[in-house]
């Protein structure tokens, strides 16, 4: 069977009632939706992805008054989701009852979020429960920025891709957890931590990758694989390769590489980290794709959006 996309909302909606799964257009990256209520949905989510049972979905909403229905909210949560939805950014509260355990691999916390796309409000408007949607590729690799992404990663497992267009932002949302009037971001993205300390008049947390801490599951060191070896390289000093060696070269500024280069691609024309972040993994995609053995590529600048590209980058390198 051959899996549509467009833009047909109702049928999208239709087909998330019926227990289906369907590609969600959103500002960070494309989610598999399910209806979140939906318990064999969900564990179809899962499978599809195959994802491990112990890594939570995030669980979508349109908007704020929906939010108490299935969450605790404390006053500093509530005061950024304010300031910040719509957008790149999900929240870990505890959770109610409504949500089955299965979505956030029973954990007490819930990770909710209001995503920034017309298509993806209008879909969360168009059905009467809560949305669970992970990044709609198999567990470990590149995340989809386009609706054929998510044709390509998951095929027949996917019903239905509602086609919004490339991803604005191109790295998933900021997670954060806020506790007693402190915040902690669990998970660097799409809504940068100096916005965050603006709003608040104060600096967050990092809360670092570590296997012992169960704070911030499905947080792996190694992820966002890509198919290839990934070097993160110093471009002035080259590492030796052997010479039959294809090489796929992802700069963060346009450059000029001598050597067996069978890929070259800039992820901004104009230096800019934002840019970089919107076309990560499509880069990466496309260097699986052009036949090269292995990536070379650099840090981004560690300010903004860059602190996001270059997690994505250490966590899918190959040192
Ligand atoms: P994604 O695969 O991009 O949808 O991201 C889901 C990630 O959100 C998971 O891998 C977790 O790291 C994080 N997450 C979701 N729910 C929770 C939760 N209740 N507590 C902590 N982290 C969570
Ligand atoms: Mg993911």
């Amino acid at each position: 069977m051959e899996t549509l996309k467009g833009t047909d909302i109702q049928k999208a909606a239709r087909l998330l009632k019926e227990g289906r799964l369907v590609g969600l257009p959103t500002e960070t990256v494309y989610g598999l939706a399910a209806n979140a209520l939906d318990k064999g949905a969900v564990l179809s989510v899962f499978a599809a992805k195959k994802r491990p049972s112990f890594d939570p979905l995030i669980v979508h909403l349109p908007d704020i008054s929906h939010v108490s229905r299935y969450a605790y909210a404390d006053e500093t949560s509530l005061r950024l989701i304010r300031g910040f939805s719509p957008g790149p950014v999900t929240f870990i509260l505890p959770k109610k009852k409504e949500i089955p355990d299965v979505v956030t691999s029973g954990l007490p916390t819930v990770g909710i979020r209001i995503p920034g796309h017309p298509l993806a409000l209008e879909l969360l408007r168009a059905v009467d429960f809560p949305v669970a949607a992970p990044s709609a590729n198999l567990f470990g690799t590149t995340s989809p920025g386009t609706a054929d992404h998510v044709i390509s990663s998951l095929g027949d497992a996917v019903s239905y891709v509602l086609d919004g267009g490339p991803c604005e932002v191109g790295v998933e949302s900021t997670i954060i957890r806020c506790s007693e009037g402190d915040v902690e971001v669990l998970r660097l993205g799409g809504l940068t931590i100096e916005a965050i300390e603006e709003v608040l008049n104060k600096k967050v947390t990092r809360i670092k990758l570590s296997s012992s801490r169960p704070e911030a599951p499905g947080m792996l060191h190694k992820h966002y694989n890509p198919g290839l070896p990934v070097h993160i390289v110093d471009f002035d000093s080259l590492p030796e390769v052997p010479a039959e060696k294809r090489v796929a070269v992802i700069s963060f500024a346009p450059r000029e590489v001598e050597g067996n280069v069978v890929f070259n691609e800039a992820l901004s024309k104009t230096g800019e980290v934002s840019e970089a972040a919107k076309n990560l993994f499509g880069a990466l995609r496309r260097a699986k794709d052009s036949g090269a053995d292995l990536i070379w590529t650099e840090w981004v600048p560690d300010e903004g959006l860059g602190r996001a590209v270059n997690d994505r980058l250490k966590r899918a390198s190959t040192e």
